[in-house]
């Protein structure tokens, strides 16, 4: 039988391999305290394994009791008091914890070991009748809380009667004989409600409190907890027993916090308050009113207790674990006690601060200080956030498709979105989803709602490129677009009306909330300038717009993975060129309507070439069906047969020649290069030629990858390699210059995973478009998918959203297979990803295992996943070290 109790003193505690595994964070946490020579408690704790042994059975084991009862014997030894004793009675804080937090678990018991004679005895001890009866009311009713759940509010009314009936004033009664009178109201009001008088035996009420803190670990809150958060069932509890400290009595106790630096500036200077003094006066349930509240950095020559000791207890404790701590501590008249210490609690740029100093100081390693950031929540660093400790109005929840808030008037059209910041106000662009024609709305205005559509949806796709908050999929709203108004929680809004997304955290606010805007220098870039030391992928973005591109650069992106050249050709007239060239009848006017893109595309290419600076850039030919470009409805089909001199009904026609049933699975791709091979040709010269001007003017040549997208099989990529082939020699006789380029391939069909060596003979590199891979795998399209995949991750049928981070055991094992199968045929061949997943760290963390190149995500998680890809780098060559261990040792 495992180790059922582990005991701990000042100076001493029983070692285990797992403490918070066996002893619950509170436990572990006071053994450590007592291992490090801090003053503590005395106590014991009772082990996971106990609790485990305990289960099922009706009352707790006998065994276990007896154990107890040789602790609590032992702990009368170390303390000279006793429970239930002769003249100095033992009190005990009864606390209970798992290993990690958990709501749902039994409430701390303080005080058990009052009765009603021992309650005399520690009045008679201390001098202080209100102290000893306070302390036994308060333990009257957190004991009948925990075992009978009789609500404390039902000891108000009780001690009301009693304090009209026995006519004294204020809270608390002020005469012994008005205690007893008010403590023998209390215990008839128990066994009135249970049916059985309260147990006077300090040691049966103690098993009793553990009995019912092993038990809170089956309450339906804990379980659910576990559940979310995928606990074991059978991890379990451990419950703590020590010894009470007279914290609230006289001049001479008291409570406080402290931190082992000021998290402001990441200085080693001891911070917190204090709050001392009589706490005569408690409200019934036993919490105090904190007395005027003393920071312990401003004045020390209040702090009763040593200071100097404070500060070097907390020292100590920070030595030992390597990062700021924070303690609670209690002074009993006059000696200094600590209760629990834990890693300071603070927002990420306190974090960031204290790992950059400490690195300074050379406390800890740049890997330490790198590890002990979430990389997800740099997010709250680099986009706008609202103001913490503001009052806000949630109206409307969706997905948090694109990270920051913003605020601005509603407006229900992109033409609005333009018309009102072309008046110079901020708008919130509400939609049920956004069309590709809203892209230069999009631009403009602050942020995207949609009610519809998930976190790949177009409106979530091109906000995170564009870095604009987005929230989708806000499905309780209701627009009614021709009203101009939408209702959300009740309340009819107006085009006009001032709102706030929150793309972090997917929630929408009415009104405009006070932003903080976020800033990247100092520490912020130094835990970076780590990173890229310990990092071994490259770390791209998917970009297309300079401003996209510029904004990547300063996140510090090494080069363009992806950029989606169909989203090149949504902005002002490019729309209606390339509408020309879809609706053309036959080759020839496609052809007439691409030359007119070729400048355009061009200095597009120039423009990012030359903000790329020699980085890589890696151009995807297009990959959309076309009848995504094609106008919708009459009024824009009109439109457009004006702008291209054709009747409307041919421009009909042609929209329904091009109509699909399942778009995501059809025309599009490399299919579209292989029917309209003029497409690749157009889009390969502008490539080619941009290269060359680029290269002239900064004196440095440019080396572009052209990616091909949607390959399933090798002649299919052939077919366009030849094309591009032709193009480069085609360029080199008119130029007479030619361009170094790669030729590679996205990977986001299954098939394309099956024949990736074949497919790699004719490929410089692959980008594992994870998004399509997501969908063509799961068989989900990716912009249905929202509809019903929360209700899976409700259901506990799917952890995450795989198209936010890769389903690792599936797509996972599919993208290793392509890996190997790529190496195989061709050992340099260069692997990156460049779907939403390349910017999300659980997935990071895989790419890393798998040995991919590089990742590529949007500008505004390049941070992110430079930190990320860190850190997978520093805990994967741990395990290899870690795992090659034992057989250096054997060789030895
Ligand atoms: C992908 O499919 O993962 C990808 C990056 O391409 P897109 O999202 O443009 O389809
Ligand atoms: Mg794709």
């Amino acid at each position: 039988m495992a180790k059922r109790l582990f005991t701990f003193m000042r100076g001493t505690a029983d070692r285990t391999a797992d403490p918070a595994e066996a002893l619950g964070l509170k436990g572990s946490n006071l053994a450590l305290l007592a291992s490090l020579d801090l003053p503590v408690p005395p106590g014991f704790t009772i082990s996971t394994s106990a609790w485990r042994e305990a289960e099922g059975n009706e009352t707790l084991p006998p065994a276990l009791r007896n154990e107890v009862l040789a602790a609590i014997e032992w702990l009368e030894r170390v303390t000279g008091r006793t429970l239930d004793g002769a003249q100095k009675p033992l009190l005990l804080a009864v606390r209970t914890s798992a290993r990690s937090v958990m709501p749902g678990l039994a409430d701390s018991v303080l005080d058990l070991g009052l009765n009603s004679r021992t309650v005399e005895l520690l009045a008679r001890e201390l001098g202080d009748v209100g102290f000893a009866f306070r302390a036994y009311r308060r333990f009257i009713e957190s004991y009948c809380s925990l075992i009978h759940a009789v609500d404390t509010s039902d000891f108000e009314e009780v001690a009301e009667t009693e304090r009209v009936r026995a006519g004294w004033q204020g809270d608390e009664p002020h005469s012994l004989v008005d205690w007893r009178g008010l403590i023998a109201a209390y215990l008839r009001f128990v066994e009135d409600e249970v049916g059985s008088p309260m147990p006077q035996t300090p040691l049966e009420q103690l098993y009793q409190v553990i009995d019912a803190s092993f038990a809170s670990w089956r309450g339906p809150v804990a379980r659910a907890f576990r559940l979310a958060h995928g606990i074991a069932e059978n991890a379990g509890v451990a419950v703590t027993v020590h010894a009470m400290i007279f914290n609230e009595r006289g001049e001479k106790s008291g409570t406080g916090r402290a931190l082992s630096r000021d998290l402001k500036t990441g200085e080693p200077r001891l911070t917190g308050e204090f709050v001392f003094g009589n706490r005569d006066g408690a409200s019934p349930a036993g919490v105090s009113e904190p007395l005027s509240l003393q920071r312990i950095d401003a004045e020390p020559e209040l702090f009763p207790a040593d200071l100097r000791a404070l500060t070097d207890y907390v020292r100590r404790i920070e030595a030992h674990v390597g990062d700021a701590t924070e303690v609670d501590f209690m002074v009993g008249d006059g000696e200094l006690f600590f209760l629990q210490s834990r890693i300071a609690r603070r927002n990420v740029a306190e974090a960031i601060r204290v790992a950059v100093e400490m690195v300074r100081e050379g406390q800890i390693a740049e890997e330490d200080a790198l590890l002990r950031i979430e990389p997800s929540s740099l997010d709250q660093l680099l986009h706008p956030t609202i103001e913490r400790g503001e009052e806000v109005l949630v109206i409307a929840k969706g997905m948090p498709a694109s990270p920051g808030a913003a605020s601005g008037e509603i407006v229900f059209s992109s033409e609005r979105a333009i018309a009102v910041a072309a008046e110079g106000r901020k708008t919130i662009l509400v939609r049920n989803e956004t069309l590709p024609e809203d892209v230069h709305g999009m631009h403009v205005t602050e942020g995207v709602l949609t009610v519809r559509g998930g976190t790949t949806s177009h409106a979530a796709v091109v906000a995170r490129g564009i870095g604009k908050p987005c929230v989708t999929g806000a499905g309780s709203l209701r627009i009614n677009q021709e009203a101009g108004t939408v209702i959300a929680l009740g309340r009819t809004l107006r085009a006009g009306d001032q709102i706030t997304i929150d793309g972090t955290s997917g929630e929408v606010i009415l009104g405009s909330p006070k932003l903080k805007r976020p800033s990247l220098t100092g520490d912020f870039a130094t835990l970076m300038s780590f990173a890229d030391r310990a990092r071994r992928m490259e770390v791209r973005t998917n970009a297309e717009t300079p401003a996209e591109a510029r904004a990547a650069r300063a996140f510090g992106a090494e080069g363009i993975g992806l950029c989606r050249t169909e989203h090149m050709f949504f902005e002002g007239e490019r729309i209606s060129m390339m509408r020309e060239m879809i609706l053309a009848s036959d080759e020839a006017g496609r052809r007439a309507a691409l030359e007119r893109l070729l400048p355009i595309q061009r200095s597009d290419f120039i423009e990012l070439f030359e903000i790329m600076a020699g980085m890589p850039v890696t151009i995807r030919l297009l990959d959309p069906p076309l009848h995504e470009f094609l106008p919708k409805g009459e009024q824009e089909i009109s439109e457009t047969a004006v702008m291209l001199s054709m009747s409307p009904a041919v421009v009909a026609e042609r929209i329904e020649a091009l109509h699909e049933f399942n778009p995501m699975l059809g025309h599009r791709g490399c299919r579209l290069a292989i029917s309209h091979p003029e497409i690749v040709e157009m889009q390969a010269r502008a490539i080619f030629e941009a290269a060359i001007e680029a290269g002239e003017r900064k004196g440095k040549a440019v080396v572009p990858e052209i990616m091909v997208p949607l390959v399933g099989l090798r002649r299919e990529l052939d077919f366009v390699k030849a094309r591009i082939e032709r193009i480069a020699e085609l360029v080199k006789q008119e130029r007479g210059k030619s361009v170094d380029y790669l030729v590679g391939t996205m990977i986001e069909l299954p098939r394309a995973i099956v024949r990736a060596d074949t497919i790699a003979e004719v490929a410089d590199f692959f980008s594992f478009g994870t998004n399509d891979l997501t969908q063509t795998v799961y068989g989900i399209s990716r912009d249905d998918a929202a509809n019903f995949l929360s209700t899976y991750e409700r259901q506990g049928i799917i952890e995450r959203d795989p198209f936010q981070s890769l389903d690792i055991e599936g797509v996972g094992e599919l993208i290793a297979m392509g890996v190997e199968k790529a190496r195989r045929t061709r050992p340099d061949i260069s692997l990156g990803v460049c779907g939403e997943q390349g910017g999300d760290p659980n997935s990071i963390a895989f790419f890393e295992r798998t040995g991919l190149d590089y990742v590529s995500c949007s500008p505004y998680r390049v941070p992110i996943a430079r930190l990320a890809a860190a850190q997978a780098a520093i805990r994967f060559e741990r395990a290899l070290r870690a795992a090659a261990a034992p057989k250096t040792r054997g060789r030895h």
